[in-house]
């Protein structure tokens, strides 16, 4: 069901209504593994359904899989990474294939979008650029930087040579989590390949449908059986089978803080392998009554919570206002928060999306009520809506009132729901901001460049905005600090976690 004509005004990235609308009622086809170059059913024959989060119906399915199942793919990888048949080929051949594999996500942008959107809920036009054309230049990004790598001579004693190769991992393990599936997957597969990996997928449960598209992409592209394999299934089942193998050299992840624990326990269990965790955040945005622009600043800091219904990593989800300006700023974060449209995700008219499932939504709820209880005001929102769809959608809601102990200010929500907190002055703000345990991302908005040098120096997060929120560029790395992660995807840093470090010494 390939989409060959391209979809979009190349000229201004537009998408088409019309070009939605016709791939997105398609029906689907239950999916299989993808394992050694070929779509496979579970070993059990179990099958997941999968319910789309626009209406709560049923989608398709995907295979259930089983630790079998699992094993079979290490070994196909394990067997691929050996024979050498993409570990040992050139750099430049392989960076042809990935730069090929960009071309083909660029061919089916639209499919891949729009097959995100009907298992995850992002809206159309935030998935087809976050996601597919994302995925296209991650890919890209990779390949071109491939064969730019070279190794090192190091300064030794005259005598004797001292050499520092990059050598590749092995097997690689990626586990990704149900929102941003495509985007987030490309920048664990990109890199891993480039650098003459094997790989063994894990997508979320939920959301596994664009990541068995782009195997089959991969494939098509020239990347040989058996280097890319997708297995698909529940974390407790396929993900800790892959955490205990013996055989998974490296593990990627991104996720929950729980489940991050889970793979290093895994990890300490089995081979000790490698486990880079890029896991939740609780990110603080702090705007100063010296906000250059405090109409812009209210009106990125929503977009900043609210697009793809607050199921982004790095959401500026607190929001520190000072004092002084506090009322009236939260009244225009209210304002804009009721402004949005929510609605069908695959309708270019929606801002915002569907919540991923029902039980996110009822947990996004249930944050509100606890708040609540807690003293806290709910300004907008709080509350589901167009239920007579039968999708799962929240209203953007703004909790004001909401103390540094509280449930809210503590721990992420992961759902269209922002925490208001007043400050008095900067070291306030600094305290406030970083009282939780995470680190992942923070905004700071003032005219005071002295303030802002220092907030960075001193806000605890691995990615920090000034007078903007969400920036992102491929060429700047995304990690946490704190319990938010320890590893970085995007940038040529990411290419670290897929290599070794091998010293050979010469005697001359
Ligand atoms: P999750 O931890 O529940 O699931 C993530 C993945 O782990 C899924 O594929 C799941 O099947 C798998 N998994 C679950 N239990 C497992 C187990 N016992 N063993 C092995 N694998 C297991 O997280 P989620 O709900 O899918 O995603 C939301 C979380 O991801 C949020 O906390 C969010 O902040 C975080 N996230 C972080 C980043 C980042 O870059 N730091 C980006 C996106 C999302």
């Amino acid at each position: 069901m390939s989409v060959r004509k391209p979809p979009l005004n190349k000229a201004n990235l537009m998408l088409q209504q019309e070009a939605i609308d016709a791939v997105r009622g398609q029906t689907l086809a239950p999916r299989g593994h993808f394992i050694d170059g070929r779509s496979i059913a579970s070993d059990s024959g179990d099958v997941l359904d999968i319910i789309s989060p626009i209406d709560g119906a049923i989608l398709t399915s995907v295979a259930a899989g089983s630790k079998a199942d699992m094993d079979r793919a290490i070994t196909s990888a394990r067997s691929a990474f050996e024979d050498g048949r993409w570990s040992k080929m050139a750099p430049a051949q392989r960076k042809k294939i990935l730069i090929k594999l960009a071309e083909l996500i660029e061919r089916d942008a639209l499919e891949l979008a729009v097959l995100g959107v009907r298992d995850n809920g992002t809206e159309i036009n935030m998935a087809y650029k976050a996601e597919s054309l994302s995925a296209a230049g991650t890919f890209r990004y990779y390949g071109e930087a491939i064969d730019k790598i070279y190794g090192q001579i190091a300064p030794t004693a005259n005598s004797v040579l001292g050499l520092i190769h990059h050598a590749p991992v092995g097997v690689v393990g990626a586990i990704v989590p149900w929102n941003f599936p495509l985007m987030i997957g490309s920048w664990k597969i990109a890199p891993a390949l480039a650098a003459g990996n094997s790989i063994v997928l894990k997508p979320a449960e939920s959301a596994s449908l664009s990541l068995l598209h782009l195997a089959k992409l991969a494939s098509e592209a020239g990347v040989p059986d058996g280097v890319f394999n997708v297995v698909t299934g529940k974390g407790s089942v396929v993900g800790e089978a892959m955490g205990l193998s013996m055989d998974v050299d490296v593990l990627v992840f991104t996720g929950s803080g729980a489940t991050g624990r889970r793979l290093l326990e895994y990890s300490a269990r089995s081979n000790l392998k490698r486990c880079y965790l890029e896991l939740g955040g609780k990110s603080p945005n702090i705007i100063f009554n010296d906000a250059p622009d405090l109409a812009q600043a209210a009106k990125v800091s929503a977009a900043g919570i609210f697009r793809n219904s607050g199921q982004v990593c790095v959401a500026g989800s607190r929001l520190l206002v000072q004092e002084d300006i506090h009322d009236d700023f939260v009244a225009e974060m209210s304002r804009h928060a009721k402004d949005f449209k929510v609605g069908n995700p695959l309708d270019l008219s929606s801002q915002i999306g569907a919540v991923h499932s029902l039980s996110e939504l009822e947990a996004n709820l249930q944050f509100v009520q606890t708040a609540q209880e807690e003293g806290a005001q709910c300004v907008a929102g709080g509350k589901r809506i167009l239920s007579e769809t039968g999708g799962y959608y929240m209203a953007p809601t703004v909790m004001s009132g909401v103390k540094v102990e509280d449930n809210l200010h503590q721990n992420e929500v992961f759902g269209p729901v922002l925490a208001v907190t007043p400050f008095k002055d900067e070291a306030d703000a600094i305290r406030i901001a970083n009282s939780t345990v995470y680190g992942l991302s923070a905004g700071v908005w003032t005219s005071n460049l002295s303030r802002a040098h220092r907030m960075i120096e001193e806000i605890k997060s691995g990615v920090i905005h000034v007078n903007t929120y969400g920036g992102s560029d491929l060429t700047v790395p995304l990690g946490g600090v704190k319990q938010s992660g320890n590893g970085h995807d995007k940038s040529l840093h990411a290419m670290d976690k897929y290599f070794d470090l091998k010293s050979a010494w010469i005697q001359l």
